[in-house]
């Protein structure tokens, strides 16, 4: 041990106590004497408490809790310079100790740092992994596909008169009721539409396969059970207003009705750009050929492949062929990719339509789909606006995933572009109108309950734009202002 002796001036005191202190590995001891004059004793405490409280600052900093609290008396009575020495001796150690207690406590929190980057990657892992499962389908999983044997009655989902009649308008509020309900009116349009007695359906595997139908769609903001629900119900509507019954026959009501049922089946929540752009097992699987639809198709024929939810187990091999060829002809029709060329081929034919023609009456039932499948906005406008919104956040949530997965993200998907009067605008003005307008020439009775909503959908739409333009520009104006003034 090395007993060292400084004198040293006040003014010396604080840079020595630095290094002195810093040098916490040695293990020295320092004796200090000071001769100072009794006058400067006080100036000299209170300088060497702030130099004191100045080096030890960045350790309360990093250790709030660490209480620092010095008190040096000083004196010149030379008894007391050995007394003080010794205090400064022992408020080296302290330091020391302490510095030691820090520095393991800094290794502890550099473990903890380490310990919380390598949860960061393991939970960045397993949302991969969520993820691809998302995207992995039910071919791997036949849980859900397993029909449900005890198939409740519904007692109380007996439909009121009210109910049964609003269910053949277009302006059925679809948000009042729970899957049990819908269900339940699903079942009732099939009866109605005497599909169960002409094709002697079993009505309790009608039950267990709209069960299986309500399993296999996902809670996704938008593509839900609820949207199957209501374009079945657009498709019931229309039907009815258009009394397609009278020139279709009953296999294309009940093709048009279960490929609007079936439509969506198992949708991911990721559009067929997303599919395709992150090389999905879908996309991988139908070679980018409208990866969604074709799994849709493939689900409802897995399902249709259990013979407790088989509701065509009466049919001959012949009429299943004629039956699923038509459901996957509709189904395949709602990628939106084919908007035009199908609405394009189906111009060709209106003003001469035949109803006897086999590949214009497909192109009719296609285009049927095409039309309930996005008829949101044909419905009262409190009943539509929600689904707006649903879309949205459905796009959003795609936008997300696809900027921080590095993929292409399309405009109309950008939270940060689109906004919900713009969105709406093009669409009820540039696919709506124009393919809604297009039926109307063969039935016009959709003119007043169908195309009209539109035309007033887009009016409102286009007044709330020009809300949301001119409130833009009054902020922009109230920014360019501001930042006038802060330059002046
Ligand atoms: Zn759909």
């Amino acid at each position: 041990m090395l007993f060292v002796l400084v004198n040293v001036c006040y003014l010396c005191v604080t840079e020595l106590l630095s290094v002195l202190l810093s040098d916490n590995d040695c293990s020295m001891s320092l004796l200090l004497s000071l001769s100072l004059p009794l006058s400067s004793s006080i100036l000299f405490s209170h300088s060497l408490f702030l130099s004191l409280s100045l080096f030890l600052s960045p350790l309360s900093f990093l250790s709030p809790s660490l209480p620092i609290s010095l008190s040096l008396s000083l004196s010149v009575c030379p008894s007391l310079f050995l007394c003080r020495a010794f205090k400064i001796n022992e408020l080296k150690t302290e330091v020391t100790n302490r510095l030691a207690m820090l520095e393991k406590r800094v290794e502890l929190e550099g473990m903890k740092v380490v310990e919380i980057e390598k949860c960061r990657s393991d939970i960045k892992k397993l949302r991969e992994e969520m993820a691809s499962r998302n995207n992995s389908h039910f071919l791997d999983d036949n849980k859900k596909l397993t029909p449900r044997r005890d198939v409740p009655s519904y007692p109380k989902y007996h439909l009121s008169q009210e109910t049964v009649e609003a269910l053949r308008q277009p302006t059925f509020d679809v948000w009042q009721w729970e899957p049990n309900e819908m269900l339940s009116c699903l079942e009732h349009m099939y009866h109605d539409l005497d599909l169960v007695k002409d094709f002697n359906m079993n009505p309790i595997t009608l039950k267990r396969w709209l069960l299986c139908i309500h399993d296999n769609y996902r809670m996704n903001p938008f593509h839900n059970f609820r949207h199957c629900f209501c374009v079945t119900q657009m498709m019931y509507s229309m039907i009815c207003l258009c009394s397609l019954q009278e020139t279709f026959t009953q296999v294309d009501i009940l093709i048009l009705m279960t490929a609007a049922v079936c439509h969506d089946l198992d949708h991911p929540g990721y559009n067929n750009m997303y599919q395709i752009n992150a090389r999905t097992e879908l996309a991988v699987r139908y070679n980018d050929i409208s990866p969604l639809e074709n799994h849709h198709c493939a689900v409802a024929f897995q399902i249709f492949s259990q013979p407790d939810c088989n509701i065509f187990s009466t049919f001959d091999p012949e009429a299943f062929k004629q039956i699923r060829q038509g459901i996957i002809t509709l189904i395949l029709a709602t990628d939106m990719a084919r908007h035009g060329e199908i609405l394009d081929s189906f111009k060709h034919k209106v003003d001469s339509f035949d109803f006897t023609d086999e590949e214009h009456v497909t192109c009719l039932k296609m285009v049927l789909i095409k039309c309930c499948d996005i008829s949101n906005e044909v419905r009262p406008m409190e009943v539509a606006e929600p689904w707006a919104d649903c879309l949205l956040e459905e796009y959003f949530m795609q936008s997300d995933r696809e900027k921080a997965e590095g993929l292409p993200v399309a405009p109309f998907m950008d939270r940060e572009k689109v906004t919900k009067p713009t969105a709406q605008i093009g669409f009820i003005k540039f696919v709506l109108i124009p393919m809604f307008e297009t039926v109307m020439k063969l039935f016009p009775q959709i003119e007043d309950v169908m195309v009209q909503p539109l035309r007033e959908s887009r009016d409102r739409y286009e007044e709330l734009k020009q809300i949301d333009d001119a409130m833009n520009e009054v902020q922009k104006k109230k920014s360019e202002n501001l930042t006038m003034g802060k330059k002046k």
